[in-house]
C-alpha cells in the first residue's frame, strides 16, 4: 500500500494568479478543515497573454507573502512555495529560470499545445478543445499523443516535483465523446507516461477538481491510479482549489477509493 498523507492539499491557487482567496486565506481554511500542509501553486507568469497565469512583476512579492503567512501561522501549518509549471517545450529557457528560483514544490501541468506557433488549450472549455482538437484535424489520437509526449517532455527535465492533472484532456470527454479510455493506443500512452514519472522519479498527483468539472472523475481515472500504485510511484492530493472553501475537497473520497 502506498503511503498516501490526506492530510496535505499540494495543489491551489491564490489571487495571484486565477484564485479566489489571498494567500491568508487559503491558509486559514487548510487551518480550519485540519490540513497540516499546503503547497500555493499558482500558475507561473507567462511570456504571453492567459486569462489565469500571474504577472510576471509579481512572482517576488508572491513569495515573500507566502513567507509572511507561515510566519504569522506559525507551526500548525506547513505552508510550501510552489508553483504550477506549464509546460511549453518551446518556452523551456524561460521555465528554466523560473524554476531556479529555489521553490519548496513545482508541479508540472501540460495546458495547452503549440500548434505552428499557436497555443491551443487542452483543459479549457469545450468549444476551446473543439478547436485544439481541429488544429490537429480532427485527429485525436494524434493530438493524445503529443499531449503525453509532452508531458513525458516535462519530467525527462528533471525541474518538476510532482506530474499535475495527468489525464486531464479526458475534461470533456463524457460518455467517450472524442476518446475510449479502454483502447489500446490510449492505455499505451499512459503506461508510457507513467514509465516516464516512475524513471524520472516524479510524483503523481490526484487532482479531485475533475470531480466539479465535467468529467466528473478525478485526474486520473482509477485504472491510472492503479497502475502508478502498482509501479510505485508516489502519490500526492491536490485539491486544486481556486477559492479556500474548497481546500481538501474530495479527499475523503480518494481515500474511500484507495
Ligand atoms: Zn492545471
Ligand atoms: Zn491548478
Amino acid at each position: 500500500m502506498t503511503n498516501i498523507d490526506f492530510f496535505s492539499d499540494f495543489h491551489m491557487h491564490s489571487t495571484y494568479s486565477d484564485g479566489t482567496g489571498t494567500i491568508k486565506e487559503m491558509a486559514r481554511s487548510a487551518i480550519e478543515k485540519g490540513l497540516t500542509t499546503i503547497a500555493i501553486t499558482d500558475h507561473m507568469p507567462l511570456p504571453f497573454k492567459t486569462r489565469y497565469a500571474m504577472n510576471m512583476d509579481r512572482l517576488r512579492d508572491y513569495r515573500k507573502e507566502i513567507c509572511k503567512v507561515q510566519q504569522q501561522v506559525g507551526p500548525k501549518l506547513t505552508i510550501l512555495a510552489g508553483l504550477e509549471i506549464e509546460f511549453i517545450p518551446e518556452i523551456a529557457d524561460w521555465i528554466k529560470d523560473i524554476a531556479a528560483m529555489d521553490w519548496d514544490i513545482l508541479i508540472t501541468s501540460v495546458h495547452s499545445l503549440s500548434v505552428d506557433n499557436s497555443h491551443y488549450m487542452v483543459n479549457g472549455n469545450e468549444k476551446e478543445f473543439n478547436k485544439t482538437l481541429d488544429a490537429f484535424k480532427g485527429d485525436i489520437q494524434s493530438l493524445c499523443r503529443k499531449y503525453y509526449q509532452t508531458i513525458q517532455q516535462a519530467a525527462a527535465t528533471h525541474l518538476f516535483d510532482i506530474a499535475g492533472h495527468l489525464d486531464v484532456i479526458k475534461k470533456h470527454n463524457g460518455a467517450n465523446r472524442y476518446f475510449d479510455e479502454t483502447s489500446d493506443w490510449y492505455q499505451l500512452l499512459v503506461e508510457e507516461t507513467l514509465d516516464g514519472l516512475k524513471h524520472h522519479q516524479i510524483k503523481m498527483e490526484i487532482n479531485l477538481a475533475g470531480l466539479n468539472h465535467p468529467a466528473n472523475a478525478t485526474y486520473p481515472s482509477d485504472w491510472i491510479i492503479a497502475s502508478a500504485i502498482k509501479q510505485g510511484i508516489p502519490i500526492v492530493l491536490g485539491s486544486d482549489s481556486h477559492q479556500p472553501e474548497t481546500l481538501g475537497q474530495y479527499f475523503d473520497r480518494a481515500l474511500a477509493y484507495l
